[in-house]
C-alpha cells in the first residue's frame, strides 16, 4: 500500500481531490492550475486550494518549491514526521520534470551546519537545476 492510500482515508475531501490532482500530473503543479483542474469539482476560490495544500504539506504528502511556486506531490514513503525538515529536489529546466532524493549524509551535514551557527532548523528543500537524464541525451 502506498503512503497516499494508506493516509487517504484520513484526508477531507478537498484534500483527496488535491492531492489526486498533484498524483495524477506529470510535474510541480501551481495552485492556481490545480484550482482551474478542479472547478469540476467544486472548487471556486484559491483559499480553498491552498488550505488542502498547507495540510498536504504539513502531513508530508506533499512538497512545495519555492523556485517555482508550485507544488508537487511526495515520492518518498519515508517523507513526514523528522523527515520532512530535509528535502532535494532535481528539477529539469527543460520538460519541467522533478525528481525528489533523499540523502541521510546530507541531512547531517545540513544539521551540522546549522548547529555550527547555533541556528535552529525547521525545514531545509534544496533545489537543484538542470537537464534530467532524458533531456540531457535529447
Ligand atoms: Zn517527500
Ligand atoms: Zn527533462
Amino acid at each position: 500500500m502506498s503512503k497516499y492510500e494508506a493516509s487517504n482515508s484520513d484526508l477531507t475531501k478537498n484534500q483527496t481531490l488535491v492531492m489526486g490532482a498533484l498524483s495524477n500530473a506529470n510535474g510541480p503543479l501551481s495552485a492556481y492550475t490545480i484550482l482551474d483542474e478542479l472547478r469540476e469539482h467544486g472548487f471556486r476560490a484559491p483559499l480553498q486550494v491552498y488550505r488542502a495544500l498547507d495540510k498536504l504539506v504539513e502531513f508530508g504528502l506533499v512538497h512545495r518549491l519555492e523556485s517555482l511556486n508550485a507544488f508537487v506531490a511526495c515520492q518518498h514513503t519515508s517523507c513526514g514526521g523528522d523527515r520532512k525538515e530535509n528535502v532535494l529536489f532535481a528539477i529539469c529546466e527543460k520538460c519541467g520534470s522533478v525528481q525528489e532524493l533523499a540523502n541521510d549524509r546530507l541531512l547531517d551535514v545540513v544539521k551540522s551546519l546549522a548547529i555550527d551557527i547555533e541556528f535552529s532548523l525547521s525545514e531545509s528543500v534544496i533545489e537543484l537545476r538542470g537537464l534530467c537524464a532524458s533531456c540531457k541525451t535529447s
